[in-house]
């Protein structure tokens, strides 16, 4: 049997085309595995996602190389003998933007930089490409974005072509050919980049539009870029740009004001928050007194027990709390309700052993509500999601009570 022609090397832009069953088997689940004479299908490979679409009424979910044949796996039997295939376009010129500005990026990290690609991936959330670079610096990511640009921008013709091993030599490629072979593919921007490749590819570098490096990474010795082309890079502009207008009116500043009006907000955010900490503070310092005064007062001997519910309080809040009553002499049980999130947090200290560890207390106390927590004899602290933190701490007090008259 011929093997399927590969209608996608000779035109990169069909997108409906016919072709006979040469092959067809029902897999499991209403799916079938579709051989055809010819293809417009792209099988997965060489980084590229392969294309979707349909064969007559069939969804294609998956096209991939097994054993040199083209395989198409569809979601239900798409018929036999002619059939008529069509390709998700937005998918495929989509994948033709990223793959062919993929190249270019290449080709100038290469004149420019010396940086070899060692490795493309291409997904639908991410297009990203490892280069041979011990370290990036924003004003050398700018300058390597410039040219790509201007790369695009010149409109520059992309060729695909097979050549003979014997050939090769007249082609300076950006990397070798992987192995032996008889003919191979190379992928052509002019002026800009040559290297094997199986991928299918605009016809003039104008269609990738604009390329954008959104971010790098160190990925052991080499930079992981992630950049968009086209399509992609349009809506990252869109959505960005929404979210520029919305903050800009949130902070009623004009876009390139934004920033700064984030900073002195933040700013003011601090300093009222250590302001709230020190009034805090102040306030707990002489709670603590009166409370721990009203508790020797009716002293029978045992460690007095306090309690007390506090509202929108941070565990550090409670902890200040609680340090000033474990001071003082006194066992104490408090709680802070978060008014936002409904969450009821629970600090439970002692300032000696007590017949009834606080992390045994915790445990019994959350024990019917459902709660978590942990600590040791002297400290716990624990929550839960909802709650009533007069209930919870009035259950803290009995069973306190009731392990003293054991
Ligand atoms: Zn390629």
């Amino acid at each position: 049997m011929l093997p399927t022609e590969k209608l996608y090397y000779q035109d990169a832009y069909l997108r409906e085309f016919t072709a006979q069953v040469t092959s067809k088997t029902a897999l499991a689940d209403g799916k079938f595995a579709v051989v055809l004479d010819r293809t417009a299908f792209y099988p997965e490979g060489g980084g590229q996602p392969c294309d979707l679409g349909t064969l007559n009424a069939a969804q294609v979910i998956d096209v991939r190389t097994i054993n040199d044949e083209i395989v198409h796996t569809t979601a239900g039997d798409p018929g036999d003998g002619l059939l008529t295939g069509r390709l998700d376009w937005r998918r495929r010129f989509d994948h033709m933007q990223q793959h062919s500005g993929e190249h270019i990026l290449s080709g100038i990290l290469l004149a420019n930089y010396q940086a070899e690609n060692v490795g493309f991936h291409l997904s639908p959330a991410s297009c990203q490409i490892d280069v041979t670079l011990p370290s990036l610096t924003a004003e050398q990511a700018t300058a390597i974005e410039d040219a790509a640009n201007a790369a695009i921008f010149a409109n520059l013709p992309v060729t695909g072509r097979f050549v003979e091993q014997t050939d090769l030599s007249a082609y300076r490629l950006r990397k070798e050919p992987g192995k032996e072979f008889l003919q191979i593919r190379l992928v052509s921007v002019e002026d800009c980049d040559c290297c094997p490749c199986g991928g299918t590819h605009v016809s003039r570098t104008g269609e990738v539009g604009l390329l954008k490096i959104r971010s790098w990474e160190k990925r052991k010795q080499n930079i992981r870029l992630d950049f968009v082309c086209g399509g992609r890079a349009l809506d990252d502009y869109r959505q960005k740009h929404e979210l520029a207008r919305a903050l800009s009116s949130r902070f009623s500043a004009p876009v390139e004001g934004t920033l700064a009006a984030v900073e002195r907000t933040l700013e003011k955010l601090a300093a009222t928050q250590s302001q709230l900490a020190a009034s805090r503070k102040s306030y707990h310092e002489e709670l603590a007194a009166r409370l721990l005064a009203e508790a020797a007062n009716h002293g029978s001997g045992d460690l007095p027990v306090i309690s007390r519910v506090f509202v929108n309080y941070s565990a550090a809040d409670l902890q200040d709390f609680a340090a000033r009553i474990t001071a003082g002499g006194a066992i104490c049980l408090l709680a802070a309700d978060d008014n936002d999130g409904g969450r009821t947090s629970l600090l439970f200290a002692a300032p000696t052993a007590t017949p009834l560890p606080m992390n045994e207390l915790l445990k019994q106390t959350l024990s019917p509500f459902g709660g978590k927590g942990g600590g040791n004899a002297l400290s716990a602290q624990g929550g839960l999601q909802g709650g009533d933190a007069e209930i919870i701490l009035s259950s803290a007090r009995k069973l306190l009570e009731l392990k003293k008259q054991e």
